[in-house]
């Protein structure tokens, strides 16, 4: 049985960071559907034709497409031991359709990493100077920002009810975000 953990937060808190630290010191597979959807988009596949326009306006890729690249890619061998998620899901669709699959993935906890906009900008905007991300502009981030708002948030008050949720101060050190995700992992 794989455990799968769950990093919802707001664009910008951090999680792609944390999430591939503790995936490489945990043994785990770090899953980032926004990756995934960058290098289809660079690829030039169907889905990446699809997805390329609305990554760059900040919106939300359809449920169903997002899904079933997940479900796959949950197939590989190094989900064995269990998987980090990494802005996956963003729905309330993508979360039931998570449930759908519990038996085999069953949640095992959901960090929300908490940041004031105006943070959670300045991240963004010094990001988009290194990384060069084609959606890591004032324009995008506001929408990003908004979707997260309108159609991820809600996703905490659900995972309440279940009691899978940890919450987790993103703003200060990477170093001691970092010690305060692993402190849940040590005791597994
Ligand atoms: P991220 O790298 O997680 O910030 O994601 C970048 C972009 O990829 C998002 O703004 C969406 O356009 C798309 N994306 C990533 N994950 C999802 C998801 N779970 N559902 C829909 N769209 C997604």
């Amino acid at each position: 049985m794989s455990k799968l953990f769950i990093f919802l937060g707001p664009p910008g808190a951090g999680k792609g960071t944390q999430a591939s630290q503790i995936a490489k010191n945990f043994n785990l597979a770090h899953i980032s559907t926004g990756e995934m959807l960058r290098e289809h988009v660079t690829n030039q596949t169907e889905l990446g034709k699809k997805a390329k326009n609305l990554l760059d306006e900040g919106l939300l890729v359809p449920d169903d497409l997002v899904i079933n690249m997940l479900v796959e890619r949950l197939s590989h061998t190094d989900c064995k031991n269990g998987a980090i998620l990494d802005g996956f899901p963003r729905t309330l669709g993508q979360a039931k359709s998570l449930q759908n699959i519990s038996d085999d993935f069953p949640i095992n906890k959901v960090f929300v990493f908490e940041a004031d906009n105006e943070e959670l900008i300045k991240r963004i905007l010094l990001r988009g100077e290194v990384s060069g991300r084609s959606d890591d502009t004032e324009e995008s981030i506001k929408v990003r920002l908004d979707v997260y708002n309108s159609d991820t948030a809600p996703l905490v008050n659900y995972y309440q009810e279940q009691q899978l949720v940890t919450t987790i101060n993103a703003i200060g050190e990477i170093e001691d975000i970092y010690n305060a995700i692993a402190l849940h992992f040590n005791n597994l």
